[in-house]
């Protein structure tokens, strides 16, 4: 897929909107989908609605774009009253999976939609819907596609669609919900940086709904992560995965290795591995669980005084990285390690070895704080 062509694109850049959610409720019956939920949005930022299943993520995206009223709350759009306005009339732009094009229509009739379905006193003359169109369709580079129906497209080419026809209203936030879910994975992973470039230039208001952590942590600004209808953690992609908020956001992201640990002043202990934690200074020997993501182990081939011994199970190299797991000898605990190939073949260990394991990095919680956020 080549670059982004945006010459021909006039976004209107002063566009752009902040969103505000102040105690949005939502429930379906006695089932609650979204729960008094409070969330602000900054202008221009692309936005990552994370989360797992049934989380709440597109019962939220709904009631944005104002196709889903909510019990409570309300929602701003730079400072105005949103809620109850209809959807029309508040200047959103999405691209859902289940909205798919109209199947009967061109792409070029699919892009126009939006256009030629304004009220007569707003609607741009025809010359004017068709540069409009063959601009859009020319910045997705699928303009040899205008007399084609969706039928005749690629799923990647008619996502591509999907986003020109919700750009071609000028819309102040841009709504997407698992925009490219259905796509295999290489089309996938080009349609994310495309998407990232499209949002660099015309710096709408975005908000996207994955439950993907690769695609949230490699697209957005921000990325709020969702439970049971409420956010567990909102912030920048590099924090909710080096620093989560509490062990949802370990779990959900990535993976992530638990040890048992305990905590005395300061200091936390696995068998003979040890860490800092200044936060529980003055916290006196307290059972707690310690997360280490894969990579921040550091995996030895000689004893030192503040590693484990472990067995290595089994090592798999996927490209560039080896993937370990391991058994440790004090605890049975099966442990997952991951290096550079580089650094795997430095040490000269292989299945079967004894290794020792240590800690770079790890978030310990006490166990009252782990078993209140299961
Ligand atoms: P997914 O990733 O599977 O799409 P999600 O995080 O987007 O999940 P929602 O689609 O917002 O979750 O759904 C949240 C919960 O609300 C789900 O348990 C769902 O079954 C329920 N729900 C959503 N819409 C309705 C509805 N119209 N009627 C009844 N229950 C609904």
């Amino acid at each position: 897929m080549n670059a982004l062509n945006l010459r021909y694109v006039h976004l209107k850049r002063e566009a752009i909107m902040s969103i505000e959610i102040k105690q949005l409720h939502k429930q379906f019956g006695d089932f609650v989908a979204v729960d008094t939920m409070n969330l602000s949005l900054k202008a221009g930022e692309l936005t990552a609605l994370l989360g797992p299943s049934g989380s709440g993520k597109t019962t939220l995206l709904r009631m944005i774009a104002g196709l889903e009223q909510p019990d409570q709350g309300r929602i701003y759009f730079d400072g105005h009253d949103v809620t109850d306005l209809h959807v029309s009339q508040r200047g959103v732009g999405f691209v859902f999976q289940h909205y798919a094009l109209f199947k009967h229509m061109s792409v070029y009739d699919n892009v126009a939609y939006g256009l030629t379905v304004k009220p007569r006193s707003q609607r741009p003359s025809k010359a004017q819907i068709r540069k409009k169109v063959m601009e859009l369709l020319e910045m997705v580079q699928l303009e040899w596609t205008a007399d084609r129906l969706p039928s005749q497209l690629s799923g990647g080419q008619r996502q591509r669609i999907a986003l020109a026809r919700a750009l071609a209203v000028e819309p102040k936030v841009l709504l997407l919900d698992e925009p490219f879910g259905a796509l295999d994975a290489k089309v996938r992973a080009e349609l994310r940086r495309w998407l990232r470039q499209l949002h660099d230039e015309i710096h709408v208001s975005s908000v996207f709904v994955t439950h993907d952590q690769e695609e949230a942590l490699e697209v957005s600004d921000r990325v709020v992560v969702m439970n049971s209808g409420r956010v567990e953690q909102d912030d920048s992609p590099e924090r909710v995965y080096d620093q989560p908020a509490n062990p949802f956001v370990y779990h959900f992201l990535g993976q992530v290795n638990v040890f048992k640990a305990s905590v005395h002043n300061g200091v936390a202990r696995m068998g003979a591995m040890r860490w800092a934690t200044p936060e529980y200074e003055g916290v006196s020997e307290q059972e707690a669980v310690a997360y280490v993501r894969p990579h921040d182990l550091d995996v030895l081939n000689t004893p030192t005084e503040d590693a484990v011994l472990a067995r290595i199970e089994y090592v798999s190299v996927v490209g560039p990285t080896v993937r370990l797991v391991l058994r440790t000898d004090s605890s049975d605990q099966v442990v997952q390690a991951e290096m550079s190939k580089h650094r795997f073949q430095e040490l000269g260990l292989e299945q079967g070895n004894d290794a020792w394991l240590r800690a770079l990095r790890s978030r310990v919680f006490l166990r009252e704080i782990e078993e209140a956020m299961a």
